[in-house]
């Protein structure tokens, strides 16, 4: 039995630990049509030990669930970093960073994700220093390539202690390994509160197209989320070549965010994620803290869930670090969220845009325009009030944000 056995109970999350823990490495991961990484299997290579079906979600018949009682019980936490710096760099609160570079410091190896423009891709890489975490900054609104430095991991836990921050579906693969072999508390586990990822044909297309009407063939840094507007400001994508910021996408119409919240193109486990609606695999879940609490606040405020006695442990640690870190509740936070939720897509109309998505000689905008054709009309007016609200200045936006949430 290997990963392409028909007794699978759910979609392939993209999650890459199949072929990061096969010993025979008789497991390739490739793009499908679609756009979203899937497992290959050499059936000459493989020895039937069925290592890969054991951590993957697919094959589990009860993934933990985090009961709403249990969920009372781990502290919810909004902090910020005092770093300025910092805080322009990356995406809600800064705490990601701060938590790496003191995981580095206790000598942990990290495994966090980096924008590679050469691959047009996001990629797992191992860090070994503070200095090559600076990389992992911001959130990249993909699904990262992770298979080497996930196999770097799964050969190397015996004798490293590693610290992985990624989705939650890979932090669940990653939990079930490390279980697997009893090297579970030798390691910390970082997920994120996540709302999905998209096809990489969304990407790869906006991508080329910026380039065509910047004139460049590169980016040196895209912000997936700049702060240029504020935090609230998510719609807001910063390319910077040569040092300057060659492209700013407009709040009101960006493509790329446009998709990825239509939950149209969204890998299609992510609709029915359970990896999103647990707090069982991760010692620490980050987030934005979404809502009315900090809606005014424009620097960004992380929610950070610390679930384990660990996790607790290294928040206390990054504590000086920190402006804010102020208990809250959970219903102060976890009804902007999509944990605990499923999305509903159109099968029709997700195929229609998977398709034109993949051919090379549609723009972007030929699949925006046929997710807004299919929108009822409450849906296209809820658009229209959204789109006037960024005619205003950001903070009155936020304080309407505040006000009506
Ligand atoms: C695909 C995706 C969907 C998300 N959806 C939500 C959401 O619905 N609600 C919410 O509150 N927050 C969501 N987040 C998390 C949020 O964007 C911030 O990452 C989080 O608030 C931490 O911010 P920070 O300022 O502490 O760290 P940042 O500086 O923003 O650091 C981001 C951390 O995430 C890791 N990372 C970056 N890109 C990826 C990736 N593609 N895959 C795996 N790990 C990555 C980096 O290694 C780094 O450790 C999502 C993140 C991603 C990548």
């Amino acid at each position: 039995m290997n990963i392409t056995d028909s007794s699978a109970v759910r979609p392939c999350t993209s999650c890459q630990m199949c072929a990061a823990v096969c010993p025979h490495e008789a497991i390739s991961i490739q793009l499908d049509d679609d756009g979203f990484y899937r497992p290959r299997v050499d059936e000459a290579r493989c020895v039937d030990c069925n290592l890969c079906t054991k951590v993957c979600y697919r094959f589990d018949p009860a993934p933990r669930r985090t009961a709403t009682s249990d969920l009372e019980k781990i502290p919810l936490l909004a902090a910020t970093a005092q770093d300025k710096t910092l805080l322009d760099e990356t995406t809600s609160g800064g705490i990601a960073d701060l938590l790496a570079r003191e995981l580095i410091a206790e000598g942990y190896t990290c495994i966090g994700v980096r924008y590679a423009d050469e691959d047009c891709r996001a990629e797992h890489v191992i860090a070994k220093t503070a200095e090559e975490c600076t990389a992992f900054r911001g959130s990249k609104y993909i699904q990262a390539y992770s298979l080497p430095a996930f196999r770097h991991l799964v050969n190397h836990c015996r004798e490293e202690r590693f610290a992985v921050f990624g989705t939650p579906c890979q932090i669940y693969a990653i939990a079930r390994f490390l279980e697997l072999r009893r090297l579970r508390d030798r390691c910390v586990l970082v997920d994120l509160f996540c709302h999905g990822c998209p096809s990489l044909h969304v990407w790869t297309k906006y991508s080329q197209e910026v380039k065509q009407l910047i004139h460049k063939p590169h980016f040196d840094r895209v912000d997936f989320r700049s702060k240029v507007k504020g935090w609230g400001y998510f719609y807001v994508v910063v390319v910077v070549v040569d040092g300057i910021k060659a492209f700013i996408s407009s709040p009101r119409k960006d493509e790329f965010y446009t998709l990825f919240f239509s939950d149209q193109v969204l890998n299609e486990a992510c609709s029915t994620c359970i990896a999103r609606s647990t707090l069982s695999y991760a010692d620490i879940r980050l987030g934005d803290f979404w809502g009315r609490k900090y809606a005014t606040d424009m620097q960004g405020v992380s929610a950070v869930a610390a679930v384990t006695r660990k996790g607790q442990e290294l928040m206390e640690t990054i504590r000086p670090a920190l402006s804010r870190c102020d208990r809250q509740e959970w219903e102060t936070f976890l009804p902007w969220q999509s944990y605990g939720r499923d999305y509903h897509p159109d099968h029709t109309l997700r195929r229609t845009m998977l398709d034109l998505l993949k051919t090379p000689s549609v723009p972007l905008r030929s699949a925006v325009k046929a997710f807004y054709r299919h929108q009822t009309m409450p849906q296209r007016l809820k658009r229209f009030a959204k789109q006037m609200l960024f005619y205003f200045p950001p903070k009155w936006v936020a304080i309407i944000k505040s006000r009506i949430g």
